[in-house]
């Protein structure tokens, strides 16, 4: 597992988050470690890019 830093859609606190580069692209729920809200982080691993991985975190609430 590796782990990526994301930043957090409500505070803005960056979070580091579990990877598994096995799965090209994943999606799951997460609540941030410091405000406790719950955001969905969409993880994709490019594997032309050395497999690569870049996650975006989005907000669960609007
Ligand atoms: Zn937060």
């Amino acid at each position: 597992m590796d782990t990526a830093t994301v930043q957090c859609p409500y505070c803005g606190e960056p979070l580091d988050v579990f990877i598994d580069r096995s799965v090209p692209r994943q999606e799951y729920i997460e609540d941030c470690q410091v405000c406790c809200r719950p955001m969905t982080l969409v993880v994709s691993v490019d594997p032309d890019d050395d497999g690569a991985a870049y996650v975006d975190a989005r907000s669960e609430e609007e």
